[in-house]
């Protein structure tokens, strides 16, 4: 039996381990474009913010990927011959597979405005992306930086802690518009302004202006020109549909993959930022830019490309992140409606957050420490925690494993409740009831 798996990601890295978990003898290879490899793209934030060095980005040894006896290919599948099952490598030689795992995650959507292509238009994708950033953040004084999401305040905060005077660029009045409420896209846009960045509202790029093949400046839509070296964008991403585009599978936004991470090729599975995969409890198919869906979709198509019928039952999800220096975590179902500086999804993004039913909401602290729970019938549905980050582990178990809050919803409506010891009292019975 030879497993196939194209993409050195987490969900690739989650099916090998799983694979061999169940099959000992079977040959295993990996291929990926990416010369680095398997790292925590997540952690490129905070290489670019000078925190994690380059060692500290690879989860694992290898001493660890010998014990998984598989080989690593350096190269770019460039066709999949289905009827065949074969790939096609760098154009030129050819591989059989039994089994193929389709890991190859999802892209930064392209800048499509003159000047893009200019020595000096970043993104962040891939290990090497955050290198070029650094090399050239070292030769620039002043970054503009658009798009939405996470992202884009990462690129903020890695360029201001590169000493660069920072300009970032909004279409509409606030950030992140269709995840959090007013109030946090305040608390985070003061944050902001009070690390130095200046924030530019109502605006849109027109075009980069070059000199010497490098971005000298940019001009915006109302005629205004923000001289600088870099330009940071980050607009959303898109999942890298480009070799399953004329092979008959089955897709939509991304590959469309049932719960047990098969495509309608029996012989093919999807796992990770690619695909779309069919969720039984709300019986759509979603797609996530997440690391741990990504991991935990991975483990679950290795285990059955090797034989076994494990379903990927999708849990609420959730992300620890940083906006802003704030650590805030976002759970379940948090906001709706259009974020104009993301098309489709962000990096670290989630469908299932904008996917928000009728809910009341309850919500204290704007200061440092926020917290905000959307409330449904009996349960909560989402919850986003900035600063003290006492409940967040809680109230992801707490909505995941659908905890009734009857005994408190009233309470929690109540104006300027305590929601935060009503949780925590409530928490303290709920989790010897479930047994947490
Ligand atoms: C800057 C950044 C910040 C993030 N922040 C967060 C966060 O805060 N929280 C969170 O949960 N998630 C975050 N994420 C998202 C998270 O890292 C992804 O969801 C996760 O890495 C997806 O894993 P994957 O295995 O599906 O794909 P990827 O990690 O994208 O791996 C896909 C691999 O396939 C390779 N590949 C693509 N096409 C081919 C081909 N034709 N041939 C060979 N190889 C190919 C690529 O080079 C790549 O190595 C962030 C990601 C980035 C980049």
């Amino acid at each position: 039996m030879r497993y196939v798996i194209i993409g050195s990601g987490v969900a690739g890295y989650a099916a090998i381990e799983a694979i061999r978990s169940v099959d000992q003898a079977g040959e295993i290879m990996m291929i990926s474009d990416d010369p680095h490899g398997y790292y925590s793209r997540p952690g490129l934030a905070y290489y670019l913010t000078g925190e994690l060095q380059d060692k500290t980005l690879y989860p694992r040894t290898q001493d660890h990927y010998q014990k998984l006896k598989f080989s690593f290919l350096k190269g770019r599948v460039t066709r999949i011959l289905r009827s065949e099952h074969a790939l096609e490598l760098d154009g030129k030689s050819r591989l059989n597979y039994d089994k193929l795992l389709i890991a190859v995650g999802a892209r930064a959507l392209p800048l499509e405005i003159p000047g893009s292509k200019l020595e000096g238009v970043v993104k962040l994708d891939h290990f090497a992306d955050a290198r070029n950033i650094l090399k050239l953040a070292k030769s620039s004084r002043t970054a503009v930086v658009v798009g939405g999401g996470i992202t884009a305040l990462e690129l903020t905060e890695g360029l201001l802690a590169r000493g660069l005077k920072v300009h970032y660029l909004l279409r509409s009045d606030r950030y992140w518009s269709n995840v959090l409420d007013e109030r946090e896209s305040k608390m985070v846009q003061g944050r902001l302004q009070a690390e130095g960045v200046e924030l530019h509202y109502h605006t849109e790029l027109k075009e980069i202006i070059g000199k010497k093949n490098r971005v000298a400046a940019v001009q915006l839509k109302s005629g205004q020109t923000i001289k600088c070296d870099l330009l940071a964008y980050a607009i959303g991403i898109r999942p890298c549909l480009e070799l399953v585009q004329d092979i008959d599978l089955n897709l939509d936004r991304g590959i469309l993959a049932d719960e047990h991470l098969q495509t309608n090729d029996p012989d093919i599975f999807a796992a990770g930022d690619v695909a779309q995969v069919f969720d039984p409890l709300s019986g759509r198919a979603v797609l996530d830019s997440l690391w741990n869906p990504a991991r935990e979709q991975g483990q679950v198509a290795g285990m059955n490309m090797a034989g076994r019928k494990t379903a990927y039952l999708k849990s609420p999800p959730f992300n620890v992140t940083r906006l802003a220096g704030l650590t805030t975590t976002i759970i379940g179902a948090v906001g709706r409606g259009r974020d104009e500086d993301i098309v489709g999804i962000a990096r670290g993004d989630s469908e299932t957050w904008r996917d928000l039913p009728d809910a009341l909401v309850a919500q204290n602290g704007f200061d440092i420490n926020h917290m905000r729970l959307l409330i449904g019938e009996k349960t909560l549905i989402g919850a986003i925690v900035m600063g003290d980050q006492k409940l967040s582990w809680p109230l992801q178990k707490m909505i995941a494993g659908g905890a009734d809050i009857s005994s408190i919803r009233e309470k929690l409506m109540v104006p300027e409740a305590p929601i935060a010891d009503l949780i925590a009292d409530f928490w303290v019975t709920w989790r010897k009831q479930a047994a947490l």
